[in-house]
């Protein structure tokens, strides 16, 4: 039966490599229909800030699969992005980007190197969550939830375990954020021990991504958070020879889009330059997903045939090892003519009995929610031209039955009490209330009453809980 699939053209050299993608689905006769739908700059520049016309979720709801090509993000203005508003509001929580290297047919100092980042695609820093506090201190609040952290981790399990992988290694800060990145480490440890024949590894993700540059074939496949995976599967597709090379896929348990892992491109739009490889790798994977296995291989291998062959587009083109240096369009026209060849020196594909759906369990163990009691609070204030010990002059003598001003931080340094209280810092202040007792919200009120009435700006207060008696906080630097 013919799959409808919502086809997005994108803007710079979007619509050149979705023309090039498409002629070779055509040829290799893949049993699609596309329905075009407009997105991206013209969208944005009509003034609609999520870059998408209300019109176009009617398809993306009835088909439920887009292939996209790159889209450009106006900077500033209000605009939103809207690869992380189409990852979010259909639920794609996993990012699944497959780097490979050619060699020796494309030039890379790694001759072995073949592994697939599971990015987590809807949390982290990319919920867009900003603020301008005061004067100096602008922020982004970085979200991390347990369900969250399962969903993918396990995903990336279920898919080692579905692709025949060997080993997932995690990739996290938790050394500096261990609440959010915490969280990710521990819930992979825990899922790790439910998959006892997939070999598990973690590393900070500052030595695993300089591991990924220097030694990429010791990695399989790697799970880790939103933004860390955007960045190392760069490194890893730019290492491998192109960043024009990969492709990835976006996953949810009803949706999936499909696209390459580069963006517009547009300092070589509209000259018939660009790399068609990455957006059709990432078409691959969507004839996978709607089980048109067979095409998907016929597809793939063509694509390694052709760059076996050496007919490269300028991006790969290298004179000791290309023989033909193509555009976009006769790049598509030489992997129409290698449909039906395999790689002779690279590794064929063969997609039969493969399923990017069938990686899809992304169960979420149920588990009961742990006690939780108001202990404290941390209020930031917008104070300027003060040091510490003023700051604690003025708030110090705030306090309720329950609870006392504790410490003060600015900028995560713990300043008072303390050595360093008679130093200048700037205008963002964070005093910490904490009480011995738990403590009515009431109590909260009463301090930001008592700001309030010293005319001091209070910018925001963060509650803090203890979890069965544990703190669900993290103390200042030097506390
Ligand atoms: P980019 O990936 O577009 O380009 C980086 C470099 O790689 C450029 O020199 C470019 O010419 C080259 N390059 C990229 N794709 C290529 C290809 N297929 N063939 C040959 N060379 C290729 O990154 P950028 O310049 O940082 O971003 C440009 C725009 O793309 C921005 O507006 C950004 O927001 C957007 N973007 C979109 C997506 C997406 O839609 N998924 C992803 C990333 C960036």
């Amino acid at each position: 039966m013919t799959t409808p699939i919502t086809v997005a053209y994108g803007d710079g050299i979007g619509p050149e490599i979705m023309e090039a993608a498409l002629s070779i689905l055509k040829a290799a006769k893949a049993d699609i229909k596309p329905e075009i739908i407009e997105v991206g700059k013209k969208v944005y520049e009509s003034g609609q800030t999520s870059g998408i016309a209300p019109a176009s979720w009617e398809s993306i709801h009835r088909t439920k699969i887009i292939l996209k090509a790159p889209i450009t993000t106006p900077q500033g203005g209000g605009y939103k992005s809207l690869n992380v508003t189409l990852r979010k509001s259909l639920g794609l929580y996993a990012n699944v980007r497959p780097v490979a290297s050619y060699y020796p047919f494309v030039s890379t100092p790694h001759q072995v190197m073949d592994m697939v980042i599971v990015r987590e695609n809807e949390e982290d820093l990319y919920t867009g969550i900003e603020h301008r506090q005061t004067d100096e201190v602008v922020q982004c609040l970085k979200l991390v939830s347990r369900t969250g952290c399962e969903k993918i981790v396990r995903y990336a399990f279920e898919y080692a375990v579905k692709n025949n992988r060997k080993k997932v290694s995690c990739m996290s800060k938790d050394n500096i954020m261990k609440m959010t990145d915490g969280l990710f480490h521990r819930t992979f440890n825990e899922i790790a021990k439910e998959y006892p024949n997939i070999a598990n590894d973690h590393y900070i993700v500052d030595i695993g991504s300089a591991r990924i540059a220097a030694k990429p074939e010791i990695f399989d496949v790697i799970v880790t958070m939103n933004l860390y995976g955007d960045i190392i599967s760069d490194i890893a597709a730019e290492i491998s020879g192109s960043v024009g090379l990969a492709g990835s896929s976006n996953v949810g348990d009803e949706y999936a889009m499909f696209e390459a892992i580069h963006g517009s491109a547009p300092d070589i739009a509209g000259q018939d330059i660009a790399n068609p490889s990455g957006l059709l790798a990432g078409a691959v994977m969507m004839l996978v997903h709607i089980g048109q296995n067979k095409i998907a291989t016929l597809v793939h291998n063509a694509l390694l045939a052709t760059i076996e062959s050496g007919i490269h587009t300028a991006d790969l083109y290298n004179k000791k090892i290309s023989k033909k240096k193509v555009g976009t369009k006769d790049f598509a026209k030489a992997v129409i003519d290698h449909l039906g060849k395999k790689p002779k020196k690279l590794r064929a594909v063969d997609y039969a009995g493969k399923s990017e759906s069938s990686a899809k369990k992304s169960g979420v163990s149920l588990r009961i929610a742990e006690k939780k009691e108001l202990v404290g609070v941390d209020i930031f204030a917008d104070i300027r031209n003060q040091n510490a010990i003023q700051v604690a002059g003025v708030v110090g003598k705030f306090k309720t039955a329950g609870l006392a001003l504790q410490s003060i931080s600015n900028r995560g340094l713990k300043v008072w009490p303390g050595d360093i209280s008679g130093l200048k810092y700037n205008d963002h202040w964070c005093c910490r209330y904490l009480g011995k007792q738990p403590v009515p919200h009431g109590e909260i009120l009463e301090l930001l009453n008592q700001f309030k009435a010293a005319q001091i700006d209070f910018i925001k207060t963060e509650n803090l809980y203890n979890f069965e008696g544990k703190p669900g906080f993290t103390a200042g630097q030097g506390e």
